[in-house]
């Protein structure tokens, strides 16, 4: 693909005053346009203040969206919520909410759903533990979670995005090394083609954990690897704009 997705989770971080940053890496962006596309999903709060600052540069998304229209469902928002707020992505079955909210593989796919019914493009996740990498189940686990968690069908090219996220690599400074990370690029490129045939070329596959402006040359010019989905590095505005300044 001939532009990458940057993508920024700022995960439960960020009060009204962390908009600043979202205004400073809006007027920066439009100088990589034609390199990349971008991304931060600020927590719920903050969606409508950050979309009335982000221009037409840089996308707004939420970390998570509920797979019903509505209803009673203390605590959640709707992939129509945010799709409301001029919000075009949502993030779903981040490794935290699958293991701290118990989301399934299932429940995972139909959130997904529920956001193309939105307008809205999913990042679909997905990542194993250092438990499974170690037993030499990591492959075979996480191409089978994005088979299981990704819309049964696609209607148009690029309609979602997923995302590989190593466990062990969320927040701990290590990164997978640039082989690892090509190897499971290339067999969940294979999984997408599989299930969706040459649309399945179209997705973007981003790599997160740990990604910084002084790993991301690497492993953005990595085969298969269509952008990054960062954590505490796009918290800044100065830190996420040199991961972008390595298109
Ligand atoms: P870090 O970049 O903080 O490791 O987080 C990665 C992540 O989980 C992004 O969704």
């Amino acid at each position: 693909k001939n532009k990458k997705l940057i993508a920024g989770n700022w995960k439960m971080n960020g009060l009204q005053a962390s908009l600043k940053e979202i205004e400073l890496i809006a007027a920066k962006v439009g100088h990589y346009a034609d390199k990349g596309t971008f991304l931060i999903c600020p927590p719920a709060t903050l969606l409508p203040g950050a979309k009335a600052l982000a221009g037409d540069d840089l996308n707004i998304g939420a970390q998570d969206c509920h797979s019903e229209k509505n209803g009673a469902y203390t605590g959640d928002i709707s992939a129509e919520m945010i799709a409301e707020i001029g919000g075009s992505f949502v993030i779903v079955g981040h490794s935290e909410r699958r293991e701290g909210h118990h989301e399934s593989n299932e429940a995972v796919k139909a959130k997904a759903e529920a956001a193309l019914g939105q307008g809205l493009k999913p990042i679909v996740c997905c990542g194993e533990t250092l438990q499974q990498r170690e037993k030499g189940e990591a492959i075979g686990f996480v191409t089978q979670q994005i088979a299981d968690s990704t819309p049964d069908s696609l209607s148009k090219d690029g309609e979602i995005a997923i995302a590989y996220e190593p466990i062990w690599a969320i927040g701990t400074g290590k990164t997978a090394s640039v082989d690892d990370v090509a190897e499971m690029h290339v067999a969940l490129r294979k999984t997408l083609v599989d299930k969706y045939g040459e649309r399945g070329n179209t997705v973007e596959i981003l790599y997160g954990g740990s990604v910084k402006p002084e790993n991301a040359n690497a492993l953005l010019h990595t085969q298969d690897v269509d952008g990054a989905l960062v954590g505490g590095a796009s918290l800044k505005a100065d830190s996420f704009l040199g991961i972008v300044a390595a298109l």
